[in-house]
């Protein structure tokens, strides 16, 4: 299971702003590690797969919005290994379904809606004891499929770094990720996070709670745009001059914001000349279908 990925590809990112800065950018393409578990929830899934089945277990439960990445790359990834899923979406159900949950759907995922007081007990024993009552046993996945198994397979991105480099950037939604990245590199190069949620702060704690030693790293907070899956019209034409100047397309949730802020961290002399940078590409990008409208509206308008 999942063992045939090979390394995903390092481009060099070269444009008139990072040869102006006399910087290399090198985006490590984990979008295109599988077509529809991409990035790093291909990663996240990984070890909790392989543990699942080690368990013998049949089904997946799982948590997530109504645009979830996690919810989708759990779909695809329980049809492709053979376990059925549940998935528990926060709030009410929207006909006809959005492309996120349409996908999940068409991949065999049962879909249950629940409240957003019942989504808060997500991690309540008592809540999965309740849901094992109803929907019978399942190998149960945090919501955005963060836990230890998850790290885990995060810890498997920066060693496939064929290039020295001074630092890495990786977007931040629970901090899972980057938390997997830190502990592969102990203090080896500089880490920059990107939340793409306001008031990131507290990500420290989260993330710290997800490592097991102290290590250093640094959470860039100002390239959230009003907060998680908020979007700005600045953002928008990053995001298209990027697809038109490079051919690489960004979502605009996590990945995107996070070359948004590197770019003009570059343009403010955050990193020094000569510094080699790689960005993380997580993927994400089947979001931009649930985010279309907002996106040409914005394109079209004013902020
Ligand atoms: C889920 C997701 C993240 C955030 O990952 P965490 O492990 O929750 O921090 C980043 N980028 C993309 C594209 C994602 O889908």
């Amino acid at each position: 299971m999942f063992e045939s990925a090979k390394p995903t590809p390092l481009v060099l990112i070269e444009d008139a702003i990072t040869s102006k800065a006399g910087i290399q950018l090198f985006l490590k393409r984990e979008d295109l590690i599988h077509p529809f578990i991409s990035g790093n929830k291909w990663r996240k899934l990984k070890y909790n797969l392989i543990t699942a089945k080690k368990l013998g277990k049949k089904r997946l439960l799982t948590f997530g919005g109504a645009f979830s990445n996690h919810i989708y790359a759990t779909a695809a990834a329980a049809k492709d290994y053979h376990f059925e899923s549940i998935g528990i979406i926060r709030g009410e159900e929207h006909l006809p379904l959005n492309p996120t949950l349409s996908f999940a759907k068409s991949q065999g995922m049962e879909l249950i809606y629940v409240s957003r007081e019942d989504y808060r007990r997500k991690n309540e024993l008592s809540f999965i004891e309740e849901l094992k009552h109803q929907y019978g046993d399942f190998y149960l996945i945090p919501e955005g499929g963060s836990n230890e198994e998850a790290i885990q397979g995060c810890t498997e991105i920066s060693p496939e770094i064929t290039v020295d480099y001074d630092t890495i950037c990786c977007a931040v939604g629970t901090g899972c990720t980057i938390a997997g990245i830190i502990q592969s590199l102990e203090n080896k190069k500089q880490i920059l996070g990107f939340p793409a949620l306001k008031g990131g702060d507290f990500l420290y704690q989260d993330i710290n709670a997800f490592l097991k030693k102290e290590y250093s790293y640094q959470l860039i907070n100002d390239y959230h745009f009003g907060g998680y899956a908020k979007i700005k019209k600045e953002l928008v034409e990053f995001i298209d001059r990027f697809q038109e100047q490079h051919n690489i397309q960004l979502d605009p949730i996590y990945t995107g914001k996070m070359i948004y802020g590197i770019y003009d961290l570059i343009q403010k002399g955050f990193f020094e000349e000569g510094e080699t940078i790689v960005a993380i590409h997580t993927g994400g990008l089947q979001g931009i279908e649930g985010m279309k409208e907002k996106m040409e509206k914005l394109r079209k308008g004013k902020n």
